[in-house]
């Protein structure tokens, strides 16, 4: 069985000493743990410098929330791909449809983004999912499958190994409603079958697709049973640390039976 990934999404939340605090618990209480489990934490930006100094005693991963489309320059107030490398960030999450909604994140933008990424060796954490009035319509299928087509499968197959996905249907983020492991179950299959088509069969295998949208501790482990879905996007639920290291218990104990 491949590794799960267990990745953080902390937002806009959390002053400097909690942050300090919850990242310091994480990685406190990481250090016994198999390698099958990854974990992510994705802080705020100011705080990466922080996460990483910690990151380096611990076998946590740390990710940016966003990354800029362009290169350096004058761009007031973007962080860009060369700087986040330069602080040993390894990830950024790429298409969270928050920055879709609020920041007005074009599936172009968003492809700019990844390639900004990919192109300082930084691994995309990439978000697609559907609004709830997509789902209830019955277009779910075919809008991940744009939102796939826009964005990632433009990327080479070289670079599109390096890319993790998280579907995360906007009706569940925030809201407590969790996709059904058998909504998440169907939907990660139907992505991983795209991949297929796209790259081929041992990408699609390899991909990781992650879930995010209310997980928590509660159903983190059914959702991570499922054989499609390999690992969570947490978003509230990573604000606490006994919350968030329940979820990361609950992905060794899937790697464990298997
Ligand atoms: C997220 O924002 O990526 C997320 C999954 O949020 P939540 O877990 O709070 O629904």
């Amino acid at each position: 069985m491949k590794n799960i990934i267990v990745a953080g999404n902390w937002k806009s939340n959390v002053n400097f000493s909690d942050a300090e605090d919850l990242i310091v618990e994480i990685a406190e209480n990481s250090e016994d743990r198999s390698n099958k489990v990854e974990v992510i934490i994705c802080p705020p930006f100011v705080y990466l410098e922080m996460a990483t100094d910690i990151q380096q005693e611990s076998n946590l991963f740390i990710g940016a929330q966003n990354i800029s489309s362009h290169e350096n320059g004058a761009y007031t107030g973007e962080i860009s791909g060369e700087m986040l490398k330069s602080m040993d960030v390894n990830f950024a999450i790429i298409g969270h449809s928050e920055r879709r909604k609020y920041f007005n994140e074009t599936d172009d933008i968003l492809l700019d983004k990844l390639n900004m990424a990919l192109k300082n060796h930084i691994n995309p954490i990439f978000c697609i999912g559907e609004l709830l009035e997509e789902r209830q319509a019955d277009k779910h299928f075919e809008v991940i499958k744009q939102q796939l087509e826009n964005t990632v499968f433009k990327l080479s197959k070289e670079d599109f190994e390096h890319v993790t996905l998280a579907y995360e249907p906007v009706w569940a983020i925030g809201t407590g409603v969790t996709a059904s492991k058998e909504q998440a179950q169907e939907m990660h299959a139907f992505i991983r079958n795209l991949i297929s088509e796209k790259f081929g069969e041992v990408i699609a295998d390899e991909c990781f697709i992650l879930y995010g949208g209310s997980c928590n501790a509660s159903n983190a482990y059914e959702l991570f049973s499922q054989p499609d879905v390999d690992g969570g996007l947490i978003g509230g639920a990573s604000l606490k640390a006994d919350e968030f290291l329940k979820i990361i218990d609950a992905a060794e104990a899937v790697t464990a039976k298997s």
